[in-house]
């Protein structure tokens, strides 16, 4: 009977102390997934991480939320049994077949994989394959043994207990996500920005959010959206405070008091800059954004240069040489694609330019900028006045 869930990581990569912190933070992380899901006894048994239900909480329903927790690279649903007999595993495992594959399973070809940790048991790792492969064999008459190539791989680990297992469900892959690395993504309402935070999750990184919200220009409506966006990041990086910073005054100067064809840039560069140091109250060390080159105006080189300059915090943008399609695939993988293609505007989108300069120039941008009021006091206030919105795994709590 399946009991238990065997979770597989990277093992390969991660060595010596590393192993060790890789294996408690990713316990961590599942432990924290599954508290909101049912009880569940997570432990680490011999270089694996093996889930149990308790209290009637079931397998099935951890799959879908630990598919979302990065690190995991797959999980096997078990059979974990202590009577290790060879009869008793061969019972075991016809069970265990039976419930992934049915009473009667279709012809497939098989191996059976066996691993023994005791070597004092009377058998060894192939003579114990061997035998309960017969017993396959004799009890699904269709299937055939392809030690070579098979398409299904039966798993018997003799370890303290008998493991059992045949079934791989793919996890993400990646690194778990930790508090010690922080980086603070600029999220707009775009398809490519909740891509680009969630690569960087992916690597193991905890994220905070900053979203630049020129109300009532931009309706509640587009920042409920970007708070939409964080909370389904935040199922997978798991807490995310985002900040909603006002921007209505800051852009309506630049508006008022610089050329027409560098307001995005100029937007964008003092963007940058609150975002530094939103970043630096929140303890991050990068900046994370979803842009993409060549895609519009403000993303050619020249302009990524312009805007880069104005910070001294490394600047991450992973998308940088992705194809539209590309982004779209994973926005739709990771379920934030309908919610970014909701139409309400973005403060962008309100204040662009109708010919943004493609080729800024960075002594023209600067003295174009020293016509603006006061700007550090305003980038100052822009940061105190911040909403601050708390995620948590997929949750907003306040
Ligand atoms: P996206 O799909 O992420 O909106 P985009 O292709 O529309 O990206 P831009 O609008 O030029 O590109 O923005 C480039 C990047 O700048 C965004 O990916 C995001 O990281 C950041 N950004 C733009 N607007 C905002 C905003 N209102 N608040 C926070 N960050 C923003
Ligand atoms: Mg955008």
């Amino acid at each position: 009977m399946h009991n238990g869930l065997l979770v597989k990581y990277g093992e390969i990569a991660i060595k010596g102390n590393n192993r060790h912190q890789f294996e408690n933070l990713l316990i961590r992380n599942i432990k924290e997934k599954l508290a909101k899901v049912g009880t569940y006894k997570v432990s680490k048994e011999q270089g694996r991480i093996f889930i149990e239900p308790e209290n009637g909480s079931s397998i099935d329903d951890i799959i879908a939320p630990l598919q979302k927790v990065f690190g995991i690279i797959g999980l096997c649903p078990a059979s974990v049994f202590t009577d290790d007999s060879m009869e008793s595993i061969c019972e075991q495992t016809i069970a265990h077949l039976k419930e992934d594959y049915g009473e009667n399973p279709a012809p497939v070809t098989f191996k059976v994989e066996a691993r023994r940790a005791n070597k004092k048991y009377p058998l060894n790792s192939l003579q114990i394959a061997a035998e309960v492969g017969s017993k396959i064999l004799e009890a699904f008459p269709n299937w055939s043994v392809d030690v070579h190539h098979p398409q299904v791989t039966v798993w018997t680990e003799l370890r303290n207990r008998v493991y059992v297992f045949s079934k791989v469900i793919p996890g993400l892959g990646g690194m778990p996500v930790s508090s010690h690395n922080k980086a603070a993504l600029l999220l707009s309402g775009g398809i490519d920005s909740p891509v680009a935070g969630w690569m960087i999750a992916k690597r193991g990184v905890e994220l905070c959010a900053i979203y630049f919200h020129a109300h009532p220009y931009t309706t509640d409506r587009a920042k409920d959206k970007v708070v939409e966006l964080a909370r389904r990041v935040s199922e997978y990086s798991g807490r995310i405070n985002l900040y909603v910073v006002p921007f209505t005054d800051i852009q309506l100067d630049i508006y008022d008091r610089c050329p027409q064809d560098q307001l995005t840039i100029i937007m964008r560069r003092i963007m940058m800059r609150i975002s530094e140091k939103i970043a630096e109250k929140e303890g991050a060390m990068a900046l994370i954004t979803g842009e993409n080159l060549g895609q519009v105006a403000s993303q050619t080189l020249q302009s990524m240069y312009c805007t880069n300059e104005v910070c001294t915090m490394p600047v991450y943008r992973p998308l940088i040489g992705f194809d539209k399609q590309e982004i779209v695939e994973i926005a739709q993988k990771i379920d934030t694609f309908e919610t970014s293609i909701l139409p309400y505007e973005d403060c962008c989108t309100i204040f662009v330019a109708k010919h943004p300069e493609t080729k800024p120039k960075l002594e023209s941008i600067k003295k174009s900028e020293t016509h603006l009021t006061d700007i550090e006091a305003a980038i100052e206030k822009a940061v105190n006045d911040s909403e601050i919105i708390k995620l948590r795994l997929g949750e907003v709590l306040e």
